[in-house]
Parts: C-alpha cells; structure tokens; sequence
C-alpha cells in the first residue's frame, strides 16, 4: 500500500521532469507500469542518503543491510563508509551469511572479524545462519522447491539489499538478485545453487602453471602430468579457476543449458529470500570487475564507476544497472564481452516469476 502511495506522489514529478528516460529494451508490449529506478552520480554516502530519500517511507519495522564485507585481500567491494549514514540512521544491523569455501568468511567469528578489519564497526552485524537454516519452500520453481536461508532473516521485517554491482564469472553480472539469492542462502544452499556448475577440462592447453591451484577455494584441483584434475566431492562450481587460467584448460561445461539451469537457481532462491520481507534494493555501480567480491584477486575493472542505483523494484534496477554498463561500454551485452556469460536471464525469469518489472524510469535525481 505504501508502495502505490509513494508511486502515486511521484507520478506528477516523473511526468513532468525531463530527467528521467524510458527503458527502450522492452521489445514486448505489456500493460503493466514501469518501476521507478533512482539514479545519481554522487557515488559517496551523502548520495546513498540522497536516494534513500525517495525510498524512505518503505521502510517498517527491523531493518536489517544486506552488505559483502569483502574478501581478504579484495578492495574492489562497496566500502563501508558508503553503508554508515544510512546503516545509523535507521539504527539497522548489517546482515551476511557464512559462505560455502575456505577463508574467513567461512565461519562467523573470523567473518566478524574480516568485516571489522575492513571499515564495519559500526553497527551490530548478524551473520543469518549462525541461528540455523530455515527452509523456504520456492513456488513455482524449476530448478529448486526449497531454498535453505539463514535462519535470523526472520528477524527482519525491511531488508535493503545494499549492493555491489559488477561482474561474475558464472552468472555474467552480480547484482541485488546475486545478494539476495547466494547471499542470503546458507552454505548448503550455495553448494545447491552450484550443484550442477562444474567446469571442464581441456587438458591439452594446461601449461601446469598453477594459478587455478592457487585460486580454487576448496583445493579441488591437482595438477597431474596429464593435465588439471577437478574433485567433484570437493568442487563447489564457483568458476573461478574458468576465469583464471589464462590458456583456456577449464572452461565451462559444455551443456548449453547449465548457465540457464544456474542463473534461474539464483533467480529462484532470491525469490524466496524477497518474498516475506519489505525490502529495498540498491545498486552501487562501481569497480566493474569481471568476477566478483569473493576472489581475494579480482580482475582490473573493465569500465569506470557509473553511479548508484535505488529501486523498489529487484527486476527494474536489475535491468537499469544492466543498461548503464552496457551504454557506458558501447555494447549489448558488456558482461558477455567480459565473461563469456550473459546473465540477462536473471532479469526475464525474474520477471517470469512476477517478482518485479523490467520496465523502468530511470530517473536522475541529480537534475531534480
Ligand atoms: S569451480 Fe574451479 S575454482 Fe571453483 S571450486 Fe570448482 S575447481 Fe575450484
Ligand atoms: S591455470 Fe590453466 S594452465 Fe595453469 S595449471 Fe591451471 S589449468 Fe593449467
């Protein structure tokens, strides 16, 4: 009801300002209007706060901020002075959830720990699954009928997904349907949502140099005299030995459809984490690496910073952020270009699945 308020107060603005633009992807007619996408330049906190300003009346309840507190040795991740203004003023407690490999963040007094180290010592912070798992039944998933989260998401009446924009090495980009879904599940869930995600080997290109060795999370390849062997018990798909080798030996499988199958996963487990919730989504379209927050070694950004993002709407500043990079780049689709994975499907499944619109107004309240 809030939201049809809020939608209602800004028609007039949106119609008679001249900052916002219409997205001109949607090829399909349909009926339904499109979300509102905030927009600004001012990528520091003071633009996060400015904002939350059209956002703000969203808010109910326990807030919890769905942050990535950034991987030893990653300085690529949205920094914590970014989170503090708005994390304070609405007295929030930042959220995670254990991850399913070897590091720090694997077990929540070392994760706790990280997340200090790098700047987030300013609020109390709620690592979800340490209170268990909770089992959510997904409707009308394909891919999955139950999703395992972190069991204190129940503690949260308004979630804001606070977002790191960027690439991903199996799911093309990584954006607020990435924090919701691997974010947000426990480590088992992450296993289930890179269950069918193993790479190959293309043995004859291996020049035994070992980066993939010294990249793979879990110590799941060993490099023999006839080339790179993966361990499947161990493996958890995350791709990226696929980015690091430089000669091509691991690739993605072959199975044209296992990039389908991963990203209507993740589509479908965030699905599940959004639908008892309020929540609010921001996108911070910055450091534009090819892979994500999780590699302690992420590539060089492939595009300068664009700005921030905030919507109601998972699906519309899904399909905004994807848009803005792709114009910034002079491209159709810049994450294909960089990783050879379109991870557009996340945005029509999610769609398909009625949580939110791909059609947006983009508006720029930099011009307000
Ligand atoms: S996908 Fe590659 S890097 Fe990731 S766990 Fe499996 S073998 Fe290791
Ligand atoms: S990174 Fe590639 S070339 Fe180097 S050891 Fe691994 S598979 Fe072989």
């Amino acid at each position: 009801m809030k939201k049809i308020f809020l939608l209602a107060l800004m028609v007039p603005a949106i119609f008679f300002c001249g900052c916002q633009n219409k997205n001109t992807n949607n090829a399909e007619e349909d009926t339904a209007p499109a979300s509102d996408v905030y927009f600004t330049e001012n990528i520091s906190p003071e633009g996060v706060m400015q904002l939350f300003e059209y956002l703000k009346d969203n808010v109910q309840g326990n807030v919890g901020i769905k942050v990535h507190f950034g991987e030893d040795g990653n300085t690529y991740f949205v920094p914590a002075t970014m989170v503090e203004p708005l994390c304070k003023a609405l007295n929030a407690t930042l959220v995670e959830t254990n991850v399913a490999y070897k590091g720090r963040r694997a077990q929540t007094d070392t994760h706790i720990e990280l997340a200090r180290d790098h700047g987030f010592t300013f609020a109390p912070i709620d690592i979800l699954d340490e209170g268990g798992e909770l089992e959510i039944p997904i409707e009308g998933g394909k891919q999955f009928k139950t999703a395992y989260l972190g069991k204190n998401i129940e503690k949260y009446e308004t979630i804001i997904y606070f977002t790191h924009f960027k690439g991903h090495g199996r799911s093309g980009f990584g954006g607020c349907i990435k924090n919701a879904s691997m974010g947000m599940a426990t480590p088992r869930g992450k296993k289930a949502m890179h269950s069918s995600d193993f790479p190959e080997v293309v043995a004859s290109n291996c020049t035994a140099c070992n980066a993939c060795t010294y990249d793979c999370p879990v110590d799941a390849i060993t490099i023999t005299d006839k080339g790179p062997v993966i361990d499947r018990e161990k493996c958890i798909g995350c791709g990226k030995c696929i980015s690091t080798c430089p000669h091509g030996a691991i690739q993605p499988a072959s199975d044209s459809l296992q990039t389908e199958r991963f990203l209507e996963g993740l589509v479908e487990y965030a699905k599940a984490a959004t639908q008892n919730h309020n929540n609010i989504y921001f996108n911070v379209v910055i450091n534009l690496s090819p892979t994500c927050d999780c590699g302690g070694h992420p590539e060089a950004p492939f595009c300068g910073n664009i700005g921030i993002l905030a919507s109601m709407d998972i699906v519309a500043i899904e399909a905004a952020a994807h848009d803005l990079v792709d114009k910034a780049t002079d491209s159709d689709d810049a994450f294909l270009k960089v990783n050879s994975v379109s991870g557009k499907h996340q945005i029509e499944y999610a769609e398909k699945l009625g949580m939110g619109n791909k059609k947006y107004n983009l508006i720029n309240i930099d011009k307000k």
